[in-house]
């Protein structure tokens, strides 16, 4: 089956085309692209892009045609727990959630309305970065503010980059050959954006994103964790201050780029290894959070069997994992120094023999995840 895995922004749609066999795991890629500049005098709106895409595709996949879609959508709201199939009344839902996601899900809804009205018949899914979270507890998803906050608003804890830490998930049990639903893990996915998740029995038990993405670990860009009282005192104090600004400071000049003046992990690291004070001082910061975090989370889930990191950061940054795997002392985490160092590409495991928790890194890739779970689903609806 040839899956189109989308990813819409509001003025760029990036693409790969995948071929994926039955019961195999997102298969390989054929084709890959961006279609960017959507508003712009060259490609007017998302339907263009469409167009576009449809003749690129053409050329790229010589003659043969994709079998399905599968969308990332990023707020999937309190309805989805797992990907579905496209309707119009789904996409009317997606819409709905908007003001969740105000700049992500109306892109989602651009892009689906655009293959819809390109590709009538053909079958799409959209998959949600939320969806894995669906499984928190109330008492972890609840936040303790009036209960009018959450019936108005539906201001809780949601969680995001659920694609990535229910995909990771399931390749490191499979690395360790524990049964998922046995699998007491925290996954750390470290990006621009990052997250951590307390995953028990192969689920989601907690996660530190919150309502928005702004919530948990020290980011490239975003705060993290911060007394909320901050927000109402910087704005009592500031006449010129807009809940606007003070969002886009939060969100875009904060994290290590407000500590260390950079907001990439290697320009990051590499000042700090220069002697570079503010550098280290956020390198500090970050692995501080990170490190209560696993420590929370290895007692949330009754006992993690592994700490797994993923993404940009998780996957590349060994002197960052080593910064964090140094915090966990209590916790028994002996790090293999010369395998935490190896450059490489696959799973693998970079603890030492005895070591509290085994201590690993899973490459993640997203678009596999959405074009896996696109053609089990549209596999299934045929079938059945
Ligand atoms: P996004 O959230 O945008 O998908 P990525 O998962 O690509 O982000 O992660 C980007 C981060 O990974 C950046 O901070 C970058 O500096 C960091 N990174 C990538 N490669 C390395 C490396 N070799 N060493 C340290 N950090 C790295």
């Amino acid at each position: 089956m040839l899956v189109l895995v989308v990813n819409c922004g509001s003025s760029s749609l990036k693409y790969q085309v995948r071929e994926v066999a039955a019961g195999t795991d997102g298969g390989t890629v054929l084709t890959s692209g961006l279609v960017e500049n959507i508003g712009g005098p060259q490609v007017r709106d998302h339907t263009e892009a469409l167009e576009l895409l449809a003749r690129r595709l053409d050329e790229e996949l010589g003659g043969r045609t994709v079998d399905a879609a599968g969308h990332r959508v990023v707020h999937g709201g309190e309805r989805f727990s797992a990907p579905v199939l496209v309707t119009h009344e789904i996409v009317r839902e997606i819409e709905r959630l908007a003001p969740l996601a105000p700049l992500h899900n109306p892109a989602a809804v651009l892009g689906l309305r655009a293959v819809l009205r390109t590709w009538p018949h053909l079958p799409q899914v959209a998959v949600f970065d939320t969806a894995f979270h669906r499984s928190m507890p109330e008492h972890v998803w609840r936040y303790a503010v009036p209960e009018e906050f959450y019936e108005r608003w539906g201001i809780r804890r949601y969680g995001f980059h659920g694609t990535s830490h229910d995909w990771v998930t399931g390749r490191a049990a499979q690395f360790l050959g524990v049964p998922r639903e046995d699998f007491h893990a925290v996954v750390a996915h470290l990006g621009n954006g990052a997250s951590v998740t307390a995953v028990r029995g192969g689920r989601s038990y907690d996660t530190s994103m919150g309502y928005t993405p702004l919530a948990g670990l020290v980011m490239g860009t975003r705060t993290g964790d911060l007394d909320p009282s901050v927000v109402t005192s910087v704005l009592r104090r500031d006449p010129s201050m807009t809940p606007e600004a003070l969002d886009g400071l939060l969100n875009t000049a904060s994290g290590l780029r407000a500590i260390a003046g950079h907001h990439d992990m290697r320009t990051v690291q590499e000042a700090a290894d220069r002697g570079d004070e503010r550098a280290e001082l956020a390198l500090e910061m970050a692995a501080h959070r990170l490190a209560k975090y696993v420590g929370g989370y290895h007692v949330a889930v009754g006992g993690a069997r592994a700490l797994v990191f993923t993404a940009g950061i998780g996957e590349n940054a060994a002197a960052f994992r080593a910064r964090v795997c140094g915090r966990l002392g209590a916790l028994g985490v002996v790090l293999d120094d010369d395998a935490n160092a190896a450059r490489s590409r696959g799973t693998r495991r970079i603890s030492a023999p005895g070591s509290g928790l085994e201590v690993l890194v899973v490459p993640t890739d997203e678009e596999q995840a959405i074009a896996a779970a696109t053609a089990e689903l549209v596999a299934g609806t045929a079938a059945g």
